[in-house]
């Protein structure tokens, strides 16, 4: 009917209008989200030393590890889609590669193979691990952590409050873990591992004093204990605050909590417990490793120590 066709339009036209006013009412909002993005983009990271560089020399790798556009975030607007994940981002082959490699370099060490300890060792100092550690631990990216500024608090008072866990539960939760990072999974080594790859192999094991000194494979393997609720912000030493971490997982969070970036809890899942031990089985030279340090020139005389 002729009637109705006319009232039909008339709606069609209204209907038109109001998606027309609600779509430029998304805009705003967008523009809105936006500008306090940029207003609240100045934070910096505190504790990682490669921050002060800047991220120019990196410009890039975002695309790269996470198939998300490179220095989009400024722009950034949370997707409402987004939910809560493991990790920052899924760790790159070079971890297991690396892990591999260190635990051939393991086996060869306790043969006393020092050639072939030492060229695996140069084969697992993977420049990409450090790549993505800086993609983590280096300037906020809120396409990655989600944030665009470093969290407020009031921090918790220190008194009376050890800063971290004793050695023993240190120990205990890195077994307990499977010598794994809770929060990506990958494989972690435990610290005197490097150390005594350094005394018998100080070139090819770089152990030194900053983030590009030192060897890429070692030091982003290398076990951290995370605090759950982080320690500035009233996390205790408690095995239920304490987990295993790889270097990027660890330091990308910094002061944040987990529902702050949106990782799950790790104690949410269960840990991935098999033969692989970390390299705990190099704690056998510890005393050999130390031997060869105590000589005047540790790194012409490795071979007198076998
Ligand atoms: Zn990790």
């Amino acid at each position: 009917m002729p009637v109705a066709r006319s009232g039909g339009g008339l709606q069609a036209s209204g209907f038109r209008a109001f998606v027309a006013v609600s779509v430029n009412l998304a805009a705003v909002g967008v523009l809105v989200a936006w500008q306090r993005q940029r207003r609240a983009s100045s934070g910096r990271r505190v504790p990682w030393s490669a921050t002060a560089r800047g991220p120019a020399k990196w410009s890039g790798l975002t695309a790269r590890f996470t198939g998300l556009p490179a220095a989009a975030g400024e722009l950034y607007v949370r997707p409402s889609s987004m939910t809560f994940r493991r990790s920052f981002l899924p760790p790159i082959p070079e971890f297991s590669e690396a892990a591999e490699l260190l635990s051939l370099a393991a086996d060869a060490l306790l043969v006393d193979d020092l050639e072939s300890c030492g060229d695996l060792l140069v084969r697992a100092d993977l420049k990409p691990l450090r790549e993505f550690s800086y993609l983590l631990a280096g300037p906020i990216n809120p396409e990655i952590h989600r944030q665009s500024h470093n969290p407020v608090f009031t921090p918790v008072p220190k008194e009376g409050r050890p800063r971290m866990p004793s050695a023993a539960r240190t120990v205990e939760v890195f077994a307990r873990d499977g010598y794994r990072c809770r929060f990506c999974e990958s494989k972690v080594i435990v610290k005197d591992a490097h150390r005594i790859f350094a005394r018998f192999l100080p070139v090819e094991a770089r152990l030194g004093d900053t983030n590009d000194a030192n060897h890429f494979g070692l030091a982003t393997l290398t076990a951290t204990i995370d605090h759950l609720v982080p320690y500035s912000r009233g996390g205790d030493n408690s095995e239920t605050n304490l987990v295993t971490a790889c270097g990027p997982c660890q330091y990308g969070r910094n002061r944040w909590t987990l529902d702050e970036v949106e990782i799950l809890n790790p104690f949410d899942y269960p840990p991935i417990i098999d033969k692989w031990d970390g390299l705990t089985r190099l704690l056998v030279l510890k005393s050999k490793a130390h031997a060869v340090a105590r000589r005047p020139n540790p790194s012409i005389n490795t071979d007198a120590a076998r």
